[in-house]
């Protein structure tokens, strides 16, 4: 029997769920590319892109994924044979590396494994030991997506400070820009580096580049920029043309803007506090149900999770088989779990993940935690009991309601 003939959701980290205000802005006609609304509307965007970003600085914006931002910043701010240090909390930090390798550039990888976050220390001594400046960039990414650990980026500036060391810190905020805390300027970053489709709630296709004055004085001095990816003229363009490097991607710019509308309407501070509650209902479930049995969230420690994914794991393959049977019998595909592979699960067949990133409500986090616990109980697979109702509390309690104190996990309250 399948239930799964509703409204299916997504829960995965990217493509997220797509607000059906931001699809019927896209269904239109061709625009007038020449003049006119799209114009305004493009030069619209990026005060309010800068807004989300929490940055003075300039941004460039590409018809790419989020790998092709990964390769724009790049680009613009070290040359082939620089150096840049990676400290990886999960597979993305890897991918960014490999991306910088394959761009000729030196890359020393300080791996923290998936499931630590970014260690201070670990940078400071890879720094202090750089003599001569040869590192020209730190990469580190704010949330890894396939691990869910969240690092803190205001100390790694802090860091480099302290040595004095001139190195660009360059932060992937993919998959947290608009889901988890995030403050470019505040905490020191010199680039930033997004795409459009997990908070923002576009379809995938926009990549941006966020980058201050610091980044823009190394982008001068390379002996020479990819003109494709060259950020100067999109962020700074004489004509309309320049700000996509040719023929904009219309349709984009009209579900970027419907979705700047709805992030500014209820306020970056509000959507990030509504990402909060809702990966405390998540963490109240997921630990009730790990009591019995083998489910875990794979960051113990909720400082360093994300708010907009969370990776978990059971025994090997029953989250393979928990993602099947969530998806053929009710309608709610699970994330597959990346870079999670250990000995005693050597195809991650124990390991998934939940997205809750963007366009996401209380009934949509609910209607998921409850499809897995159903899940959890059809499959028999040993777990503790009452995960939903522990959500549920979760959210009373953070909205201000009043729950009985004597429903496990009250620790988020
Ligand atoms: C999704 C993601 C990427 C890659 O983005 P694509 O659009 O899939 O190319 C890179 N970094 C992080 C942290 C991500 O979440």
């Amino acid at each position: 029997m399948t239930l799964a003939n509703g409204r299916r959701h997504m829960a995965l980290p990217g493509p997220s769920v797509m607000p059906d205000r931001v699809l019927q802005a896209m269904h239109r006609p061709a625009p007038d590319i020449y003049d006119g609304e799209l114009h305004e509307m493009v030069a619209g965007i990026l005060p309010d892109l800068r807004a989300v970003a929490r940055t003075q600085g300039h941004v460039a914006m590409y018809i790419a994924n989020g790998h092709g931002a990964w390769e724009a910043a790049l680009a613009n701010t070290v040359a082939p044979g620089g150096r840049v240090l990676v400290p990886a909390t999960g597979r993305f930090g890897h991918g960014w590396a490999e991306m910088a390798r394959a761009m000729g550039i030196e890359t020393e990888l300080l791996d923290h494994g998936p499931g630590t976050p970014i260690d201070p220390d670990r940078v400071r001594a890879a720094l202090a030991a750089d003599a001569g400046a040869r590192i020209k960039a730190v990469l580190v990414t704010h949330v890894d997506t396939a691990s869910s650990v969240l690092s803190e980026i205001a100390p790694l500036r802090a860091v480099l400070d302290e040595l004095g060391h001139p190195a660009l810190l360059m932060v992937d905020c993919v998959a947290s820009l608009a889901c988890d805390r995030y403050e470019m300027d505040a905490w020191g970053a010199d680039v930033t580096v997004a795409g459009s489709q997990k908070g923002l709630m576009v379809p995938p296709g926009l990549g941006f580049v966020f980058f201050n004055d610091r980044a823009q004085a190394a982008r001068k001095a390379l002996p020479r920029v990819s003109r494709y990816w060259d950020w100067a003229p999109r962020a700074e363009p004489e004509m309309f043309y320049q700000y996509f490097g040719g023929t904009a991607p219309t349709h984009h710019v009209y579900g970027l803007r419907e979705a700047l509308n709805m992030i500014g309407e209820e306020g970056i501070e509000a959507v990030w506090a509504r990402h909060e509650t809702l990966a405390k209902a998540i963490w109240s479930a997921a630990e009730t149900w790990g009591a019995e049995g083998a489910f875990r969230l794979n960051v113990p420690d909720p400082a360093h999770r994300s708010r907009a994914v969370t990776a978990a794991r059971l025994d090997p393959p029953d989250g393979k088989r928990l993602r099947d049977w969530c998806t053929n019998v009710a309608g709610v595909t699970l994330g597959i779990g990346l870079g999670m592979e250990t000995p005693a699960d050597p195809q991650a067949s124990g390991a998934f993940r939940f997205g809750h990133m963007g366009h996401l409500n209380a009934h949509m986090v609910l209607g998921l935690l409850g499809t897995v616990e159903a899940g959890l109980t059809a499959l028999h697979i040993p777990h503790g009991t009452g995960g939903v109702s522990a959500a549920a509390a979760t959210l009373a309690r953070e909205t201000g309601g009043t729950a009985p104190t004597d429903i496990r996990q009250s620790v988020y309250a």
